[in-house]
């Protein structure tokens, strides 16, 4: 085995790191902790640290480390057919089985699923399918999509564009032309500190309009959002948001992309957000909880008023031009195959709904009350600690602390120290809490207290 300094000095020199600051990391400032075994909730280090992971790595390991059964399964894949492609009508029995198992537990009214390796992708066809639509349509000005500032969708040309976070467009020249952000739907952070949920959303639905109307209907295609805020801060969306958002959508014909990446599969204790809230999108994105992250695989579902056209369209033009070498690859979908036959069997979903309120409450009952606390929110095992300098009284908005602070990763390295792992996430003091979903009583009760102390280490 390599030696810790090897093994750093490698990675200094070798290795450029995503989202990572590159100077630092170089020079050794700032090493990342190297991973070597997991089991269940609990990750352990080269040095034998072992610390129980509740963000799940990147909110995507649903069903757990070191589930063997889905270990089996990629490596009798692997043996028996480690590749073979899905173009042309092609595929794999086990690529077709996990088709079929998605297409089972998809809303009634989509329709057939295409298959990537990553969020990221998945968007990227998602807006090649849209645009392919309407082409087919005769309507080729109805191209533009709306995302929503704080919105998370990728890190693509086109899917980092659609995310509506600064650094992700800050010095790579985006967003591309023909992409629109609209208000976060962050009751917490809204401006007018008059409006009850119920009207904060329909003042988000009124300024989709308003763009909408701006920029003439007729140019615009789709809206894309995630069921419950992620990446930009975890935020449950507020009362009748994606009611009143849809009434918008459908008034003006724009398609709907639900971008449950985070959400899909159960994150929320329902199967989909969509169900949760009531959408009725046009296509779903899902990557992360497909396979928990075992091998990676991603997808999108596509509604059947979409498949009617773009079926049809091939009758008419031929075989559709979007295509990945590893689309369906055998070994992600045995993981996929395997790891939706723990949820069902684990009733890991069922979990999720029993045990989130543990942390949630928990948080609640423990910190709602702190002076630098301004909100605790969630949905299932999704939820947010949001940290502030100071709460406002009577209504007034909060004071957002200093970014340059750093309170938020502080807190997170504070918990870090008490063996919990927690997310500080990128836009505001905001410590995510997004574990796997076998996490128990108990164990949610050990991430309450580590962030109880953490919070009084660093704020009081
Ligand atoms: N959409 C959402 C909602 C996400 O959270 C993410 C990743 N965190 C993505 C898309 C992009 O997925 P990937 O990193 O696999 O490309």
């Amino acid at each position: 085995m390599l030696t810790n300094d090897v093994l750093a000095a490698w990675d200094r020199e070798s290795f450029f790191h995503p989202s990572t600051h590159l100077g630092q990391h170089a020079r050794g400032e700032a090493p990342g902790r190297v991973m070597r075994t997991a089991e269940g909730v609990h990750v352990t280090d080269r040095d034998g640290v072992r610390l129980l992971d509740a963000f799940a790595g990147l909110y995507c390991v649903n069903v757990g480390y070191g589930r063997q059964e889905i270990a089996e399964a990629i490596a009798e894949q692997a043996r028996e057919l480690a590749y073979y492609h899905a173009y042309v009508g092609h595929g794999t029995e086990v690529s077709i089985r996990l088709a079929k198992m998605i297409m089972d537990r998809a809303p009634d009214h989509m329709a057939r699923v295409y298959f990537g390796l990553g969020g990221s992708d998945a968007n990227e066809t998602n807006v090649k399918l849209v645009w392919h639509y309407n082409n087919l349509l005769g309507r080729p000005e109805k191209k533009k999509i709306v995302s929503r500032w704080r919105g998370y969708h990728g890190s693509g040309l086109m899917t980092g564009s659609l995310t509506g976070l600064k650094l992700f467009h800050e010095r790579f020249d985006l967003p591309l032309a023909g992409v629109l952000h609209t208000e976060a739907p962050y009751f917490y952070r809204r401006a007018n500190r008059s409006m009850d949920e119920a009207a904060f959303s329909a003042h988000c639905a009124a300024e989709l309009e308003a763009m909408i109307l701006r920029e003439g209907p007729e140019t615009v295609a789709a809206f894309i959002g995630e069921p419950a805020l992620g990446t930009g801060g975890l935020v449950p969306p507020p009362e009748g948001y994606w009611a009143a958002i849809q009434a918008v959508l459908e008034k003006y014909d724009v398609l709907l992309i639900a971008d449950e990446v985070v959400t899909g599969f159960g994150r929320l204790g329902a199967m989909w957000g969509s169900e949760l809230y009531g959408m009725r999108p046009d296509l779903i994105t899902i990557a992360k909880g497909l396979t928990s992250a075992y091998a990676p695989l991603s997808g999108s579902i596509v509604s059947r008023r979409m498949w009617d056209v773009l079926a049809k369209g091939t009758d008419e033009h031929g075989p559709i031009g979007h295509g990945w070498t590893y689309s369906a690859h055998p070994v992600s979908a045995a993981a996929g195959v395997a790891n939706l036959e723990l949820l069902d069997r684990l009733e890991l979903i069922e979990n999720v709904r029993a045990v989130g309120p543990t942390l949630i409450e928990g948080l609640r009952g423990a910190l709602a009350d702190h002076p630098n606390v301004g909100e605790i929110r969630g949905e299932g095992l999704l939820a947010a600690l949001e940290l502030v300098e100071d709460r406002g009284a009577n209504g007034d908005a909060p004071v957002f602390f200093d970014p340059a602070r750093k309170i938020g990763p502080a807190v997170a390295a504070a918990m870090l120290r008490r063996g919990v792992i927690s997310r500080a996430m990128p836009q505001g003091d905001i410590i995510g809490f997004a574990p796997p979903f076998c996490l128990t009583a108990a164990q949610a009760r050990t991430v309450v207290a580590a962030t109880v102390e953490a919070v009084a280490e660093v704020l009081g």
